[in-house]
């Protein structure tokens, strides 16, 4: 599938739509979910054009993994998760939505059911705070 210029992320990327960044480098960026399905839910993305994962290169794919081994460890640390998932799908038939690739960070808690995909975009004065949090424990 051709790399689409204008997908959400790549707008984000530009600084053309708003995010609650938690981390960024050269090659990648980590920012809030806007509808999240759990507290903490975070999405890491390489700053390279790929669609999936079989588009990213070997050194994408290498700087994606260590930012969200990064970043989950600090989700992971500001929400005291026993559990913490991630999830990465590719192609509308696996449920990808936005076609630039990303990881999904999930801090997860016994008992506490949820949907892969949140539903409602959360209010800024929601985000903000849980921004904060993961940057304070990087
Ligand atoms: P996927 O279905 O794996 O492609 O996931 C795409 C994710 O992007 C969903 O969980 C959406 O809630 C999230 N999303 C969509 N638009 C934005 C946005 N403007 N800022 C942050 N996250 C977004």
């Amino acid at each position: 599938m051709a790399y689409d210029p204008n997908n959400i992320f790549a707008r984000i990327l530009r600084g053309e739509l708003p995010k609650f960044a938690v981390y960024e480098d050269d090659l990648t960026l980590a920012f809030l979910d806007i509808m999240p399905a759990t507290e903490g839910h975070t999405l890491v993305i390489p700053k390279e054009q790929a669609v999936t994962i079989f588009d990213v290169s070997p050194e994408g794919a290498a700087a994606t993994i260590r930012t969200t081994q990064k970043v989950a460890a600090a989700v992971k640390k500001a929400f005291a998760s026993p559990g913490l998932m991630l999830a990465q799908l590719n192609g509308a038939e696996a449920g990808q939505s936005v076609p630039h690739l990303h990881f999904h960070i999930l801090p997860r808690f016994q008992g506490l059911d949820m949907k892969l995909h949140g539903r409602t975009v959360a209010d800024a004065k929601v985000l903000a705070p849980v921004a904060e949090k993961i940057r304070a424990a990087l």
